[in-house]
């Protein structure tokens, strides 16, 4: 998917690059092997900047915001690039703003229980930061050894501890961000008074997506550390069986952090990946499930989901017994993404969301959609509070398998909204997601949208083509127009 940089060769005009670079000295590049560097996402797809920028500071960030804006450049946001919608990719070409180097923890308020970071911190090492001083930082995507904290504010991201904590939307207190014009606005911690007076800006950034404005500090909630966890692993003889224990734990409002679902050829995959050998059988599906808590109340709690497991058909109920058994469940429910990704010649990941007590419900269709059109459909995810990882498996230069592809995808869909969920669970809109919006957002919703996006970035150079936008989802290019609308789907009606 080229970009306009590479049509017209990659070049900026001169005024331009000499504005970038006063901007952000020794740190903005024209270089075919750094525009190469930052095309891509966990998406597969590539778009190539017109140039790449390091900003070290928030000035920084801003002088490299107007320098673009002079000239209608537009400005993509990107953190560490694992985002699953294309939202850092730079399809109308561009300035990359990378935060990479805005990387510092600038402090941690143990009384106050507050960080304040630079948009660049990698996940894993805020919390390893603040777990050394005895608090947490709950939200957890499963790409936190890479993500940034501005991509998970960008995105709203969630993770396996969102059906217990919540999503990092529940942990932001503060904002600085730099708008389209260069301003710089702070929001709640981070504002000169205390914060609360006026609307809170701070609420439309998260999960904006890059769409509104570079950010340039956060301010997260902290918490206690958990008294302790205790782990339980789970084996089915079918999806269906897993996702129908899911639905009883939570309707049970027991002390679960974590319930993650996960089919058996996904589950293969991921324990090949971490052991470096094929395993002997896997079961049809298996649930990880993590109490948290006080470990007194834990053993009437693990009585309750080993029943509802044993009820709905677990041929297997095992704690485990040390860290290091932790640990490796743990490697394998991370690994699942990269090994998929390594499965076939390509995926399509959709993290759609329905009602906890739907998901069954969900399960089924999808086995439906994948018999019908010929796909393997394999699914994993934060069962807990209702979000599924649905991944297409493809072979990307079969345009036959790709637009049916396209079919399911748009099946999939139509059945999570049906059943009351959403085309996100959390990893956001991006460009891949983008034609689909309409279905979920009424009119109004869409208006007000449309009409905050031009308050922030009248220009429109805010990584543009991204969310709002009428630009087709790459993923389709080349195949023929989709044909007949989908047909409905009997688990899904
Ligand atoms: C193996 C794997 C597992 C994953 N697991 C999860 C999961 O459990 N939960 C989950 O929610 N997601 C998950 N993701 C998706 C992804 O990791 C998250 O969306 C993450 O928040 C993206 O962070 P990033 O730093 O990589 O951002 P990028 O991919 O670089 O960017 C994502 C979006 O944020 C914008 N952005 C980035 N930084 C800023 C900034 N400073 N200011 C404004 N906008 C900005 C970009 O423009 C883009 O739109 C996973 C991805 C992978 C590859």
């Amino acid at each position: 998917m080229p970009g306009a940089a590479e049509r017209a060769g990659g070049a900026l005009d001169a005024r331009v690059l000499r504005g970038l670079r006063r901007a952000a000295p020794g740190a903005v590049s024209t270089r075919i092997e750094d525009r190469i560097c930052y095309s891509l996402d966990a998406t597969d797809l590539r778009s190539l900047p017109d140039a790449v920028a390091w900003p070290r500071s928030a000035e920084e960030v801003a002088g490299v915001v107007r320098a673009a804006a002079a000239h209608g450049v537009p400005v993509v946001p990107r953190g560490a690039g694992t985002g699953y919608t294309g939202g850092c990719l730079p399809v109308a070409g561009g300035v990359v703003v990378s935060t990479e180097r805005m990387d510092r923890v600038l402090l941690v308020d143990v009384a106050r229980r507050v960080a304040v970071v630079e948009p660049g911190v990698v996940n894993e090492a805020l919390r390893a930061r603040v777990e050394s001083v005895g608090l947490s930082y709950p939200p957890d995507p499963a790409s936190l050894k890479v993500s940034t904290i501005g991509g998970n504010v960008a995105e709203g991201a969630g993770g396996p501890r969102t059906v217990l904590h919540g999503t990092t939307r529940d942990y932001v207190v503060g904002l600085e961000a730099v708008l389209a014009d260069g301003a710089v606005v702070s929001t709640g911690f981070l504002a000169p008074g205390d914060g609360t007076v006026g609307w809170d800006l701070g609420t439309l950034l998260v999960g904006s997506e890059g769409t509104l404005a570079v950010v340039t500090k956060v301010a997260l909630r902290l918490t206690d550390r958990p008294l302790g966890f205790a782990t339980y692993w789970a084996e089915f003889p079918s999806l269906e069986g897993a996702a129908l224990a899911v639905a009883k734990i939570t309707a049970a409002g027991l002390p679960a952090g974590v319930l993650e679902i996960m089919d058996g050829a996904t589950l293969a995959c991921a324990v090949e990946h971490v052991r470096g050998v094929k395993p002997a059988g896997a079961p049809e599906a298996a649930l990880l499930v993590e109490l948290e808590g006080d470990p007194s109340g834990f053993g009437a709690a693990a009585a309750t989901v080993r029943a509802f497991a044993l009820e709905n058909g677990a041929t297997v109920f095992r704690e485990a017994a040390s860290e290091e058994e932790r640990e490796e469940i743990w490697e394998i429910r991370r690994s699942i993404s990269p090994s998929l990704a390594r499965m076939s010649g390509g995926k399509i990941n959709e993290d759609i969301a329905v009602p906890r007590s739907r998901i069954p419900e969900f399960v089924r269709a999808m086995r439906e959609i994948g018999a019908a059109l010929d796909l393997r459909i394999l699914a994993f995810g934060h069962a807990g509070d209702g979000n599924l990882h649905v991944n297409v498996m493809v072979e990307r230069a079969d345009t036959g398998q790709m637009a049916r592809a396209r079919d399911a995808v748009a099946r999939l869909f139509a059945c999570a909204l049906r059943l009351g969920g959403t085309l996100s669970g959390e990893h956001g809109i991006g460009i891949t997601k983008a034609e689909h919006l309409a279905s979920e957002l009424d009119e109004t919703a869409l208006r007000v949208t449309r009409a905050l996006k031009r308050a922030f970035d009248p220009d429109g150079i805010m990584n543009p083509d991204k969310i709002l936008t009428d630009r087709p989802n790459p993923w389709w290019q080349g195949l023929p127009p989709a044909g007949v609308p989908a047909a409905e789907t009997r688990s899904c009606s």
